[in-house]
C-alpha cells in the first residue's frame, strides 16, 4: 500500500486507481487504506483499484 501522501488528487479522491492511475468507471475494487500524516492532520484514506 502506498503511502497516502504519494497519491495524486485522482487516487485520494477514488476516482482512480491507486496503482496505475487509471480512470475508475465500474467494478473498482476497494483495497484498504493508504496511511499517512501531514503535521497533525491524518491523510488515512481509502484506495481503489481497478477490477
Ligand atoms: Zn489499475
Amino acid at each position: 500500500m502506498p503511502p497516502a501522501g504519494s497519491l495524486n488528487y485522482e487516487q485520494y479522491a477514488g476516482r482512480a486507481c491507486f496503482a496505475c492511475g487509471k480512470q475508475l468507471t465500474v467494478g473498482a475494487v476497494s483495497c484498504g487504506l493508504a496511511v499517512g500524516r501531514q503535521g497533525a492532520h491524518k491523510l488515512d484514506v481509502e484506495v481503489w483499484a481497478c477490477p
